[in-house]
């Protein structure tokens, strides 16, 4: 296996000079390096061909070499491993120095003319991991492996994962908080991503006064990752910081296009890139509800609900500001910049749901047809998914019965639509269609274009659990299955009929499915 290492992250900024592996607070540093835990079986289960071939790796990927550098058990040569320094707000407070607790970044590479960044998370613990293990269970590795690919080729910024692998270790687990502890497999994924640098990173030099070290990592970042900013002295910060707003935001509206909810949105899991990073307890709207989390910790508060994830992004985004103040010192760019994001939020949030609906008219009368469509969905349990893909299939003869109708399967419990909620929709069928007369493109071309942006497939939270079942008895063809499917999510794939279906009854209340808590 031959890597083009080309590493910048620890030649170009300071390490923590401490090299034990010793639970600490870290200062003046923006990273300390770190050796991955050996693992004592490691076993490939699964590797992203499509990602192997971008890194050039495709040819590789069965051999001893990449079973053992990308399970931890041996460091590549001339690479020098390191957990990243950074902290963050976790529901709304600041939490100080947290920090890669279990990611353990590897190397950086050059292919095919572009950057990435390796980094192993579950490989054993760092000095960050405060009162932790530094390991990952094969379920949460399952879900963060497959969704972050799902995710990419949904067309949402995020971070990759190559490859999957168990330890052959066994890890302790309390799945529910519930003061049941159990062993579970353990398991190492292999991210990728241009840059692994997130919102808590600037944060944590802001909180400790580190002005020297805010701007060395400020430079690395714009120098590397922001090349098109030319500008200098404050205004290269002002660019820079308008340029993480633009990229958090088409990333929040690509969530609420495909129904995604993070779960833990804290700023430390705030990608500088935009990118969705650390798959946790997230999850999939099925029922469309703005109120939704399936996060356990946060069932009581919904502050990383479905409906607040554009409101979030901009909450942690304001972090971000008064972390690059200092850089700056002059608040009114940073207060600009965060008001438009409120506006510009708004009109490509419109714009995104005018091509889910198929409509390119602008006007009043959209608007309204957009908002009334959030509150029908939400009048009786209606599949997210399903409701949308089914859609296209209006046409613009239809009598708004039988475009009801052609939607009909994406509701859960047809006994609620009696009365006012059948009405409701009649009457939002007979507004959309009478839309849809207006529109140039012809009811076939309407229907392709209206496929691009609705997914048929995405990653259902049980879909998960029932590769995560299996898997748990040693067979990962469904692992291999989903992987496939979702590797097209905008085409029909007929053969993969049974994945696009509602949520079975029974999934609605198990554990994995329906709820999850942090515990991974
Ligand atoms: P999260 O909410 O998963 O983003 O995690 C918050 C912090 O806890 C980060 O600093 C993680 O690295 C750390 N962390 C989470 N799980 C573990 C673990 N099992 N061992 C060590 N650190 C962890
Ligand atoms: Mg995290």
């Amino acid at each position: 296996m031959k890597l083009n290492i080309k590493d910048t992250f620890n030649k170009e900024l300071p390490a923590d000079p401490n090299k034990n592996n010793t639970r600490r607070k870290v200062f003046e540093a923006c990273y300390s390096y770190v050796t991955p835990r050996i693992p004592s079986h490691p076993t490939l289960i699964h590797v992203a061909d499509e990602l192997a071939e971008m890194l050039d790796l495709e040819r590789d990927t069965q051999s001893e070499d990449f079973l053992e550098v990308f399970s931890g058990k041996k460091v590549y040569p001339k690479t020098h491993p390191f957990a990243m320094c950074y902290g963050g707000h976790q529901f709304g407070h600041w939490a100080g120095q947290l920090g890669d607790g279990r990611a353990i970044n590897l190397m950086e590479i050059r292919a095919n003319g572009q950057h990435w960044a390796l980094q192993l998370k579950g490989a054993g613990a760092t000095p960050y991991s405060r009162t932790a293990d530094g390991l990952a269970v094969v379920r949460s590795s399952i879900r963060e492996h497959l969704c972050s690919e799902a995710m990419h080729y949904l067309g949402v910024p995020t971070t990759r994962s190559l490859s999957l692998m168990l330890t052959g270790d066994e890890v302790l687990r309390d799945m529910l908080y519930d003061g049941n502890q159990a062993y579970e497999k353990g398991a190492v994924v292999c991210r990728v991503s241009p840059s692994f640098v997130r919102f808590g990173n600037f944060q944590l030099f802001a909180a400790r006064k580190d002005h020297k070290n805010l701007k060395n990592l400020a430079d690395y970042t714009i120098r590397n990752f922001f090349k098109d900013i030319k500008s200098e002295g404050k205004e290269k910060y002002i660019a820079f910081f308008q340029q993480v707003v633009n990229n958090s935001l088409e990333m929040v509206l690509h969530w609420q296009r495909v129904g995604f909810v993070h779960g833990v949105m804290n700023t430390d899991n705030m990608s500088i890139l935009g990118l969705t990073i650390d798959y946790g307890p997230y999850g999939w709207l099925e029922g469309y509800d703005a109120n939704w989390t399936p996060n356990t910790t946060d069932s009581r508060n919904h502050r990383y609900a479905y409906g607040n994830q554009p409101g979030i992004t901009l909450w942690n985004l304001v972090q971000l500001a008064n972390a690059l103040y200092p850089l700056i010192e002059e608040a009114k760019p940073l207060e600009d910049i965060l008001e438009s994001y409120q506006q510009n939020f708004d009109l490509k949030y419109v714009e995104m749901m005018s091509k889910k609906l198929g409509l390119t008219q602008k006007n009043q009368e959209v608007e309204q047809l957009i908002e009334e469509v959030e509150q029908n969905l939400q009048l009786t349990e209606t599949d997210m998914t399903i409701f949308f893909r089914e859609l296209p299939r209006v046409q613009k003869k239809n009598t708004p019965q039988e475009a009801f109708q052609k939607i009909h399967k994406s509701f859960y419990k047809p006994l609620e639509l009696a009365g006012a909620t059948t009405d409701a929709w009649l009457k939002w069928f007979a507004k959309y269609i009478d839309i849809l007369q207006k529109e140039e493109d012809k009811d076939e071309t309407r229907k392709f274009k209206m496929y691009e942006v609705n997914p048929k497939f995405v990653l259902r939270n049980y879909m998960a659990q029932l590769a995560i079942d299996a898997a748990n008895k040693g067979d990962y063809s469904i692992i291999e299955e989903l992987y496939e499917v979702l590797k097209r999510p905008y085409n029909e794939q007929p053969e993969y009929e049974k994945w696009y279906v509602k949520r079975p009854e029974w999934a609605r209340n198990k554990v994995g499915c329906s709820m999850l808590s942090c515990s991974s």
